[in-house]
């Protein structure tokens, strides 16, 4: 069967059609600046060359008619009607405490997510414009939603409260939720399968550093803990997120700088991270990296920071498990980035872990980077998230 995988944004909708039994992608690609001047289709078959075209879309209906246009094309095209489709995997990026797995999406599923709105105001409307959009143009075609924040719903009470009044809880289900769910199943599942050893006895740390950037710790097979938040915006230091920091400091920098809460929250989100810490030098760690190399103190300082943050997760998650088998890393800074790779593990000694540096500087494929004698095997897994939501598309399906 062939899937074709949606991960809708605001005003960005990116797709993979995947065939299900060969497990490869056949055609994927980006409609970006979707109701925005400038809005252009970015199409690439397996096997050839990336086409780019600039057309008005003034909705997601009118990008996926366009996605379907180039899927269906006479010459670049990888099927022949819109009967080739079997199914329609959607990312979904908040599910709340509603959904502990993936599910068919009908009008039930709608009116529940809807009632997570709160907890994601931003992805989960864009999630679902991109569901009707799909609806209106292959009505017949199944759907399935594949939830960033199921696979964590195993975490236990310990893990996911926070020490703050219960009432919020209560009232508002104010609590961590953790996202990326999709890459750490995938990626601990892989690295299990990898060691030929039973993913229900293996005690797992997944770093999934890439733009946003998390962390979790998977034991005998479900999640434990993770390090994002109620928001993707707790944890670790990202991109452009802070990640953990003291919340007094929101109420100080307001009254500092006469900025509203939301004005704050907005910095926190886009522009702290190695964007903020590295004095707006980048937030893109090729560029942290080489500032690094070269001795910048803004990308030492933010490199420093960052690595150390991981560190710190991985040593409490170690303990949360009261052991570690497996460490991770993957996503575009974590598959891409052996000088991340090589200072977090530098942290790691205690546990007995040593890296083959040979191994460490390789990318583009799963690489145990970690000798042969070292007490946990580390791993750099490239994540897949869409072949995990085709995977779950068609066991739903079928
Ligand atoms: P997301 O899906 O969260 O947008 P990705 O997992 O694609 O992010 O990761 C994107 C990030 O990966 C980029 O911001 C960049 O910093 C980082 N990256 C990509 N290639 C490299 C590289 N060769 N070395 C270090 N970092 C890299």
């Amino acid at each position: 069967m062939n899937v074709l995988v949606i991960n809708c944004g605001s005003s960005s909708l990116k797709f993979q059609l995947i065939n299900s039994e060969t497990e490869q992608c056949i055609a994927k690609g980006l409609c970006d600046r979707i109701g925005i001047d400038g809005s252009k289709l970015a199409y690439t078959p397996a096997g050839g060359e990336k086409e780019v075209t600039v057309t008005p879309m003034k909705d997601h209906t009118e990008a996926i008619r366009l996605v379907l246009e180039a899927l269906m094309n006479e010459k670049t095209g990888v099927v022949k009607n819109v009967d080739e489709i079997g199914a329609v995997g959607h990312r979904l990026v908040h599910g709340g405490e509603k959904f502990a797995c993936s599910t068919i999406i009908d009008e039930s599923v709608i009116a529940a997510m809807e009632e997570c709105n709160d907890l994601a105001p931003l992805h989960n409307p864009a999630n679902l414009i991109g569901y009707y959009a799909c609806k209106t143009l292959m009505p017949n075609t199944p759907m399935v939603g594949v939830f960033d924040t199921a696979f964590h719903q195993t975490m236990p009470e310990e893990a996911y409260m926070y020490g703050i009044p219960y009432e919020y809880y209560e009232k508002y289900k104010v609590r961590k939720y953790g996202f990326h769910g999709t890459s750490h199943s995938y990626v601990s599942k892989r690295a299990a399968e990898l060691l030929g050893k039973d993913y229900s006895e293996l005690k797992t740390i997944v770093c999934h550093l890439g733009n946003g950037a998390s962390i979790s710790a998977v034991k005998n097979g479900v999640c434990v803990d993770t390090s994002m938040g109620m928001t993707p915006l707790e944890g670790l230091i990202m991109g452009t997120r802070s990640g953990d920091i003291d919340p007094a400091i929101i109420e100080f920098i307001a009254k500092k700088e006469g900025l509203s809460i939301e004005e704050i929250t907005t910095i926190l989100n886009k522009k702290s991270g190695a964007l903020g810490l590295s004095n707006n030098y980048s937030s893109d760690f090729r560029d942290i990296e080489d500032g690094y190399f070269a001795g910048h103190p803004d990308a030492v300082r933010t490199m420093k920071a960052y690595c150390y943050r991981v560190a710190k997760y991985v040593g409490a998650y170690v303990a949360a498990m009261n052991g570690v088998d497996v460490i991770c890393f993957t996503a575009g800074v974590g598959e891409n980035g052996p000088i991340i790779r090589t200072l977090v593990c530098e942290y790691l000694g205690y546990l007995g872990i040593t890296i083959n540096e040979e191994e460490n500087k390789k990318r583009g494929s799963d690489y145990i980077i970690s000798t042969p004698d070292s007490k946990v095997t580390v791993f750099n897994i490239p994540t897949n998230e869409e072949l995990a939501i085709a995977r779950e598309t068609v066991r739903l399906v079928k």
